[in-house]
């Protein structure tokens, strides 16, 4: 009978600090963490919550990842801008 006892983590996502129970995944790399291991932290309308080892990394807010998008967003948008002033211009002369 000691076939159907489930052997190693089952269903049931553990937390990858301590091996407890996990309640959800870190909103930085994903791994799932329990509520010990994790801190809540506001980002913007929703908490977050993000696992310890992120916090040691880099704090406890999400604001690293919003500044790289929004960098990304800037070498994109940027030369797109510089080209419809430039076309603005063109077609005014
Ligand atoms: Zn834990
Ligand atoms: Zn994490």
């Amino acid at each position: 009978m000691s076939s159907l006892i489930p052997v190693g983590d089952g269903p049931i996502a553990r937390c990858k600090l301590c091996g407890k129970t996990a309640v959800g995944p870190c909103a930085r790399c994903q791994a799932a963490v329990c509520g010990d291991c994790c801190e809540l932290t506001e980002g913007g309308a929703t908490t977050f919550a993000i696992c310890l080892t992120c916090v040691k990394r880099g704090g406890s807010t999400l604001a690293p990842a919003w500044l790289g998008l929004l960098g990304w967003l800037a070498l994109i948008l940027l030369p797109l801008a510089a080209i419809a002033v430039t076309l603005r211009l063109l077609l005014r002369h």
